[in-house]
């Protein structure tokens, strides 16, 4: 590719709205383009990585035997209904209707489709087992659109669905597609964890997530360095005595009846006798948007009998710090009695944790950031309820792991990957079944196994990039390697060098990008160092004349003189 017949559009600054490092540069570099939230067009820097994920994710998915197709991004309503779906997913299912106004999903996933495919095409215990996959357009109107393409609206994911005869055969489909898993992410060049998930409902161990591991990760992974135990924090506190369990939050938060303290609504969920267990004030976040994490709160609280007594500092820049002798003070401070659900008194941000457990908070709400009313300049899963829910943790470091082997440690983890035991979840209410050996039909045992492709760039970004920009692993940078030529246009020797190097990497299956954009050397190398491409040649006069090129890979301090045979070599 040259330069000059390619799309390049960098920036100095990134946008405000771009909160965490990865969107600020696939901003800068011109990867990608905001349409709306959660909606990006992929620019064409942006799409050959995302098309270079795509390759190996698809390569690896061949090699493990699953079969591509491509099911449609709009589905007709019906088939969603069969499996109840249509009523289950509520808002983050988006829903169109069509002229004669009939009801379509556009998909999130694609269990009924591929169910309803199955369910007509494959009738004997002789096709199976059989694994489908596509890389599709997934929409789902997120809550909260946000980290660019990290937690997009519209995305790109590979989705693939085995099917087998019975379960045996479904957990050998399931260990074939984790092992693909394993592979692929090896492939990308990120440091990744696999971790058991809960798989609620369906139980067993049925169900693994796979993260890149970045301290900017939305999920906290508990695993213990001297085994192989792994899980997702929900997984690890399922299996904690004294476990706190988010999965309800949903559910709890539409019990909450009007006029009621929420509080009660839960207690009454839980069965737990509200007066004997919140013995101090329940305050919470009165928007929508933090109903999880002040669900949290409140089973907290309702597990109750929690001795008020010290008042900790905070991590969260500007929260004022309080310290309270008795719960007299706390209500005397508010102005609010205990129960009480709604904005606080003084309408401070405020954090008050007694051990681990966090008794009062105030509706410092984050998505207004009204300046001299709010707190402001907050981001309010990351500053506030993240720090907030990991002080709500019953799992933490240094607790033993379960397996006895040792102690457990937590990160951060990005979930780019997702692969599950579903037995016969849609089977079932689809009645997909196969005529067995004796001619009974028997349902299928089904898989699914998803990879977020287009995070994967977010999450490659959180893990590789420094001041001046991304440093993308070779297997999906957009180009593998830059020729940058000082005078291209000036010097026959430098074009001629610069014109055969170019056409040997080409020849040996290199992907290069020669810049004849004709730049000035400073601006082309900041361009190509904020893109991110992992290897550079400058193609010089005065080290032609010696017989050499500088050769600089994106992390290396300083460029290296090279004898242009040597070139290829030093990027292999
Ligand atoms: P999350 O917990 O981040 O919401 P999920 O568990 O809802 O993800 P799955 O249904 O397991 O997602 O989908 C499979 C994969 O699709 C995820 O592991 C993730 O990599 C990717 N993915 C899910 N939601 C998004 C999104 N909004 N934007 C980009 N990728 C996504
Ligand atoms: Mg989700
Ligand atoms: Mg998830
Ligand atoms: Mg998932």
């Amino acid at each position: 590719m040259r330069a000059s017949r390619f799309f390049i559009s960098t920036l100095k600054e990134a946008p405000a709205d771009a909160e965490i490092i990865s969107h600020q540069l696939m901003m800068r570099a011109g990867m990608i383009k905001r349409l709306g939230s959660g909606i990006y067009t992929y620019m064409p820097m942006g799409l050959r990585v995302i098309r270079k994920v795509e390759n190996i994710v698809r390569e690896e998915m061949n090699r493990a035997g699953a079969i591509e197709l491509l099911m449609p991004l709009v589905q007709p309503a019906e088939l969603w209904q069969e499996t109840g779906r249509w009523d289950k997913m509520g808002p983050e299912l988006m829903r169109v209707k069509d002229r004669h106004g009939r009801d379509f999903a556009i998909q999130p996933t694609s269990e009924e489709v591929i169910t309803d495919v199955v369910r007509s095409e494959i009738k004997s215990y002789k096709k199976l087992p059989v694994n489908f996959y596509h890389i599709q357009t997934k929409f789902r109107d997120e809550r909260r659109p946000r980290f660019g393409l990290m937690r997009g609206r519209e995305f790109t994911m590979k989705d693939a669905y085995s099917f087998d005869r019975d379960v045996a055969g479904m957990q050998q489909s399931y260990q074939v597609m984790y092992d693909a898993y394993v592979r692929i992410f090896n492939r990308f060049g990120l440091q990744f964890r696999a971790v058991a998930a809960d798989n609620g409902a369906i139980g067993g161990s049925g169900s693994h997530e796979f993260h890149v591991i970045a301290d900017t990760g939305e999920d906290a992974l508990v695993y213990c360095p001297q085994s192989d135990y792994a899980a997702n924090m929900e997984a690890a506190e399922a299996l904690a005595p004294t476990g706190v369990r988010a999965a309800a939050s949903a559910d709890l938060v539409k019990t909450a009846t009007p006029g009621k303290s929420k509080c009660e609504d839960v207690a009454a969920l839980l069965g737990l006798p509200l007066a004997a267990t919140v013995k101090s004030i329940v305050l919470a976040v009165d928007s929508e948007e933090d109903d999880k994490t002040a669900t949290q709160i409140w089973l907290l609280l309702l597990r109750g009998d929690h001795e008020l007594n010290e008042v900790k500092a905070t991590k969260v820049p500007g929260l004022a710090n309080f310290r309270f002798a008795s719960e007299a003070e706390i209500v005397d401070h508010f102005g609010t009695p205990p129960g009480y659900l709604g904005p606080v008194g003084p309408r401070k941000p405020v954090k008050i944790v007694a051990d681990r457990t966090v008794v009062a908070m105030s509706d410092f709400v984050c998505g207004a950031n009204e300046p001299g009313f709010h707190y402001t300049g907050a981001n309010w899963e990351r500053d506030i309820a993240e720090p907030l829910v990991a002080d709500l943790r019953n799992v933490v470091a240094g607790d033993p792991s379960p397996d006895g082997k040792g102690d457990l440690a937590i990160q951060r983890g990005i979930e780019v990957g997702h692969v599950f035991q579903l037995g016969t979840r849609y089977s079932q209410d689809m009645q997909a079944t196969y005529l067995d050996e004796t001619g009974k039909p028997q349902l299928m045992q089904m898989g699914c196994y998803g990879i977020g492709v287009t995070r994967i760039l977010g999450a490659a970004i959180e893990q590789n990039f420094d001041d001046k920009g991304i440093i993308w692993p070779a297997s999906i940078a957009p180009f593998e390697v830059v020729l940058c030529p000082m005078g291209y246009d000036r010097s026959e020797a430098v074009k001629a060098e610069t014109d055969r190097l170019y056409q040997e990497l080409l020849d040996a299956g290199v992907d290069a990008i020669l810049d004849d954009r004709g730049e000035r050397p400073g601006a082309m190398f900041a361009d190509w160092e904020l893109i991110g491409v992992p290897h550079r040649i400058v193609i010089g006069e005065r080290g032609l004349k010696d017989g050499k090129l500088e050769y600089q890979g994106r992390r290396d301090a300083e460029a290296t003189s090279v004898p242009p045979a040597d070139m290829a070599v030093f990027m292999k």
